[in-house]
């Protein structure tokens, strides 16, 4: 695995510089956010993986479908449509490739980052929290309060940051992937 000085120049070459902003308060986010639930292990993990989240995510549409189908990562139907779905999964399988990184935990943090799932571990909730509070976010309805549950109890924050993100691709038509509400049924529950 690269160490992160060089992993962040690497970025930079991949990413908007808008990305790349967005991308170091992840991992800032990530590290607070790990150090607050867990131990010196998370952290790293945090920070690796909060690093590298988005690392895919600025190949043009065409990259995505090409590297998708060269490594073999499943498309599905919801995915064609709207082929940014496809940054989590193939961000995990670039951070393997090109950034050598090959903890299973991080790769599994980077792959639920944006839909979420059901029975998410720490480190994903974490990666997937970070990514929307993250401190270079420009201020919106709702940041504040999930800010301030994100340091009280993460399932409450993942239940709230599951909803808002639900209702906001409702209202701008985009497609909803079920992985989606499976997470928010998950976290409804709890
Ligand atoms: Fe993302
Ligand atoms: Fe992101």
């Amino acid at each position: 695995m690269l160490d992160t000085e060089k992993i962040k120049e690497k970025l930079q070459s991949s990413l908007s510089i808008e990305r790349y902003i967005h991308t170091l308060g992840v991992a800032e986010e990530a590290e607070k956010l790990a150090k607050r639930y867990g131990d010196e292990e998370l952290v790293k993990k945090a920070v690796y993986a909060g690093l590298l989240h988005d690392c895919a995510k600025d190949y043009p549409a065409e990259m995505k479908r090409r590297f998708c189908k060269e490594y073999h990562i499943p498309v599905d139907d919801i995915m064609k449509k709207q082929i940014d779905l496809v940054h989590p999964f193939l961000g995990a399988e670039v951070a393997k490739r090109e950034y050598g990184v090959e903890d299973e935990d991080i790769l599994e943090a980077i792959r639920w980052h944006t839909t979420g799932k059901a029975d998410m571990t720490v480190l994903d909730k974490i990666i997937f929290i970070a990514d929307y509070i993250e401190p270079n976010r420009e201020s919106f309805d709702g940041l504040e309060e999930a800010r301030k549950l994100a340091y009280e109890d993460l399932d409450k924050a993942m239940k709230y940051i599951l909803e808002s993100t639900i209702e906001y691709v409702k209202k701008r038509n985009r497609l909803l992937h079920p992985y989606s509400l499976e997470a928010l049924k998950f976290y409804s529950g709890k």
